[in-house]
């Protein structure tokens, strides 16, 4: 299961973002600011429960909730850590983006990190992205992940407002990590339209929790009503 360091949509508190650990491996999934200063706060050796040796970002898309935090993560493991971070782009022209703005914005030291593409990984735990729809500035450049750990597949969505594209991954006991809002929007998903699909799914044993949240107190209801969870945030 992921554990989240802040499952809150762009405005509202503690940004989204996953992790896990594989191996020394600490794994997140996007990089907000607010997340950076988790990892600092609470040590990446404890928040991964083991000694780490390396830390891999998986982007999404690079809205600033979801890339805000990379470069000052890079310079917090080259200058502190001393461990190298892997960031895994879903596609070559999201690298180009994200290379802009460790090269170019945030400065970062060439020697502390790698930008990589989803395909040219080979992580036994990778299984592919998933090009999704959010806003149409960033059109082509959204995607979610579809992961296997411990044996069950996980697929995130990132930021998307269809579910469309995650469908055919949806398998029984796969665990679905889907962004989800209170409030109506064209780039997000909206759960008073959604909860007869969210039902379908969960009569399916598809284990559905709900991330870059908005309202919770009215997001907590629906998923009480349609067997879904918010997603599990890291304690300490
Ligand atoms: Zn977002
Ligand atoms: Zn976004």
């Amino acid at each position: 299961m992921l554990k989240f360091l802040g499952r809150g949509a762009a405005f509202f508190g503690e940004n989204n973002c996953a992790c896990f650990t594989r191996g020394s491996d600490l794994v997140l999934i996007d990089c907000p600011m607010s997340a950076v200063h988790k990892v600092c706060i609470v040590g990446a050796d404890k928040l991964a429960g083991t000694r780490v040796s390396r830390i891999i970002v998986l982007i999404t898309h690079t809205h600033s909730d979801h890339v805000g935090g990379l470069g000052m993560l890079i310079h917090y493991c080259f200058y502190v850590l001393h461990i190298p971070v892997l960031v895994v782009a879903p596609s070559s022209e999201v690298a180009d983006d994200i290379l802009f703005l460790t090269q170019k914005l945030d400065g970062c030291d060439s020697s502390g990190y790698t930008v990589q593409t989803a395909e040219n990984t080979d992580f036994e735990w990778f299984v592919c992205p998933v090009a999704t729809e959010h806003t149409p500035q960033l059109e082509g450049r959204c995607f979610g992940f579809v992961l296997s750990l411990d044996g069950r597949r996980v697929v995130f969505t990132g930021d998307t407002c269809t579910l469309e594209p995650f469908m055919q991954y949806l398998s029984p006991d796969c665990e679905l990590y889907t962004e989800m809002s209170a409030y109506a929007s064209p780039v997000h998903l909206f759960i008073g339209e959604l909860e007869p699909t969210l039902r379908e799914l969960a009569d399916k044993q598809v284990k559905i929790f709900f991330m870059h949240t908005d309202d919770e107190k009215i997001l907590q209801s629906a998923a009480k009503r349609t067997g879904a969870h918010l997603a599990p945030l890291f304690e300490e």
